[in-house]
């Protein structure tokens, strides 16, 4: 080789000698020699000249030729040549490698044949060199496998140039026939780790093998998800898990990332009230904002107005991610209200800091956007993912699943909280109120799991259950000849979406154990009443015709309450624990003695509940309080001890 650069030298100089020969000829014009040898001596110059200059050029391409591949860059042999040399180094310090595999090699060969198969490679290895810097080589490694040698690489820098060339991909797979797909793996050289450079290109081989053995196991699991995105600027879930396995597959554990998930509050209401285009145009410029955010390994429009990105924020404490966010989506709020008509936009952030390396794409997908929806109740629109509502999603997952078996398995219990009866002092009735007993030995109380099971309307169920064992429990007690007492039953708001079948429901338990109606008062809270006026009442007209009695619940917990007391059907008022929550100051006297005083003038009977101290019992029963609940007398108990107790 060194042999061919000193000819083809020799070649261009000689070239440049017959060159500066023909112009002293011609300039000097023949003095002193005759015309034919003039003659002679240019054209011996020009064949001269044109033969090294064609030598000099074919030598230069032959030195070209050697060591590339058919896909224009390095071939094997010059990979290992270089590989050598950098083994033979005194230094391998920062050597990155980054080895990719590309997909769909064989199919297209067999397919359309070797010659596609060619372009194939060569348009992957077009988009590859564009990635290059001045420090790197690129060589073709096998059939179907490139590796870049990259000298003074930083982990930065390596995971830039492979999300450089995702993004080009992308555009490019739009509109390709043959949509180009990789694997890819990297590693960096360190001094203490790498003494042979074969050990770091076996490392990012190994990343390669499993970041493609990754990508291909989701292709089996949804084969027609995995083709190209059919909205130019969305990423589907399947690339979106790819890209993030990419990511963390390939960091070397120093690294530290975040998943940002971002939304825009009512987006349709700006589509609907300025127009699609004004919107997209919206969407467009927010994408492009955070395209500048500092640290910002990829952007992408996920679905409709949702956005996702992963930033490094190795060396940054949590908070000032946080803060950065949130200065971030004021600014690109900002500038949007200066930029378009809208009035009014709101970004909510939600983020899932990438600390197990090994977790599965779509948990952290569904994390980041469980903290994007509670971002919208957050004053600054910013909401981490945090311990405490992992373990509340644990504890949400865990009630959803287990709720069906649980039921079929009777882990369901009801306790009794005895009502005390004013004037007497006995007890007079007793309100029922269900615990969660699970299979490994915890007590849940009601409002832990009931608000989720009430968002999945498995609370009707339970409703149903509950009241099937009080009943059952009335109707032991009266075949042994026990004493029965009132039972007070909480009913859920979602049985006002379907009040038929809960009526239907409820005759019909009543009915299969012959439960006199006096002994049962179902109690409504006052909120469910205020957002289902008429869904109550006619409830409650119902339950009158079979003289059974209905309560008001949590009374003066919500808004309305006075106006409430104008036209209301219930029996029973029912005052909110919250009245009696601190010490009865003065004021909280008065009102209660007003409240008492309305609702004795409209032929309520009145409860109070929450009733935990001797002053408050005092208070209460001289202001004519009908019955009294709370911890004063007794906290809610099983149903053995209930039994107990009452004999
Ligand atoms: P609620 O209907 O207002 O029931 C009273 C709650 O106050 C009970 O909590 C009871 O233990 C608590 N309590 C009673 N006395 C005192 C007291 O002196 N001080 C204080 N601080 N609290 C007292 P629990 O049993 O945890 O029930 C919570 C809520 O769960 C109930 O509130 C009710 O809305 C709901 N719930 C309970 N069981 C059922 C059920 O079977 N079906 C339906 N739909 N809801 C139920
Ligand atoms: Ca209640
Ligand atoms: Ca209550």
């Amino acid at each position: 080789m060194e042999r061919n650069k000193t000819i083809m030298k020799l070649c261009y100089l000689q070239t440049t000698f017959y060159i500066v020969f023909l112009t002293a000829l011609i300039t000097r014009h023949r003095r002193g020699i005759s015309q034919k040898t003039f003659a002679f001596l240019i054209i011996l110059s020009l064949v001269g000249c044109a033969v090294s200059l064609t030598l000099g050029d074919y030598i230069r391409n032959m030195i070209r030729s050697s060591g590339f591949d058919v896909a224009g860059v390095h071939d094997k042999k010059s990979l290992e040549k270089k590989l050598q040399q950098l083994q033979n180094a005194d230094d391998t310090l920062n050597v990155g490698v980054m080895m990719f595999d590309l997909n769909n090699l064989k199919k297209i060969n067999d397919t359309y044949g070797h010659e596609q198969g060619d372009v194939f490679i060569q348009t992957f290895a077009s988009y590859l060199t564009r990635i290059l810097t001045e420090d790197s080589f690129l060589a073709r490694f096998g059939g179907d496998e490139f590796v870049i040698v990259q000298n003074h690489a930083t982990w930065s820098q390596l995971e830039q140039m492979n999300i450089q060339l995702q993004s080009m991909l992308d555009v490019y797979n739009q509109t390709a026939d043959h949509p180009i797909s990789y694997a890819v793996g990297y590693d960096i050289s360190c001094k203490n780790h790498y003494y042979l450079i074969m050990d770091l290109l076996q490392i990012a081989d190994q990343k390669m093998y499993q970041d493609k053995r990754y990508k291909k196991e989701q292709m089996a699991k949804k084969p027609q998800e995995f083709c190209r995105n059919p909205l130019a600027e969305s990423i589907s879930t399947e690339s979106l898990k790819e890209k993030l396995f990419t990511i963390l597959n390939n960091s070397n554990g120093e690294k530290k990332y975040a998943f940002l998930m971002t939304d825009v509050s009512n987006f349709h209401l700006i589509n609907d009230y300025w127009g699609y285009e004004t919107g997209t145009n919206i969407l467009n410029f927010i994408l492009k904002k955070m395209e500048l955010f500092p640290q910002t390994l990829f952007v992408n429009r996920y679905h409709s107005d949702i956005f996702v990105a992963v930033i490094d924020i190795t060396g940054e404490e949590h908070t000032a991610v946080k803060n950065r966010i949130i200065e971030s989506n004021k600014q690109t709020t900002k500038e949007v209200l200066a930029a378009y008509p809208v009035n009014y936009l709101s970004l909510n952030t939600g983020i899932y800091y990438l600390e197990n390396m090994e977790i599965p794409g779509e948990e952290i997908i569904s994390h980041s956007n469980i903290v994007r929806i509670k971002a919208k109740d957050k004053l600054c629109g910013v909401c981490e993912y945090t311990r405490e509502i992992a373990l509340a999603e644990q504890k949400r997952a865990d009630t959803i699943h287990s709720f069906k078996e649980a039921l079929g398995k009777k882990e369901f219990q009801i306790y009794f909280q005895p009502k005390i009866s004013g004037r007497e002092q006995k007890i007079a009735s007793a309100e029922v109120l269900v615990r969660w007993q699970r299979a490994n030995g915890d007590l849940w109380f009601p409002d832990s799991f009931l608000p989720i099971l009430e968002e999945t309307g498995e609370i009707e169920a339970l409703d149903y259950y509950v009241y099937e064992t009080a009943f059952q429990w009335l109707a032991d007690r009266r075949e042994k000849g026990l004493k029965l007492l009132s039972l007070s039953l909480n009913v859920s708001p979602v049985h006002f979406r379907k009040i038929h079948t809960f009526t239907e429901k409820v005759s019909h338990l009543i009915q299969k154990y012959e439960i006199p109606s006096q002994y049962l008062i179902f109690e409504i809270t006052e909120t469910t009443y205020i957002h289902n006026i008429e869904a109550v009442n006619h409830m409650i007209r119902f339950f009158h015709e079979k003289n059974i009695r209905i309560s008001m619940d949590d009374f003066g917990s919500g808004y309305s309450s006075l106006n409430t007391l104008k036209d209301i059907l219930f029996d029973e008022v029912k005052i909110d624990k919250k009245f009696l929550s601190d010490k009865l100051t003065e004021n909280g006297k008065i009102v209660l003695q007003e409240i008492f005083h309305l609702l004795k003038r409209t032929n309520k009977f009145i409860v109070c509940e929450g009733v935990e101290t001797k002053e408050m019992v005092d208070f209460l029963v001289v202001e004519g309080c009908d019955e009294l609940q709370g911890y004063y007398y007794y906290k809610p108990m099983e149903m053995a001890k209930f039994e107990q107790l009452i004999g």
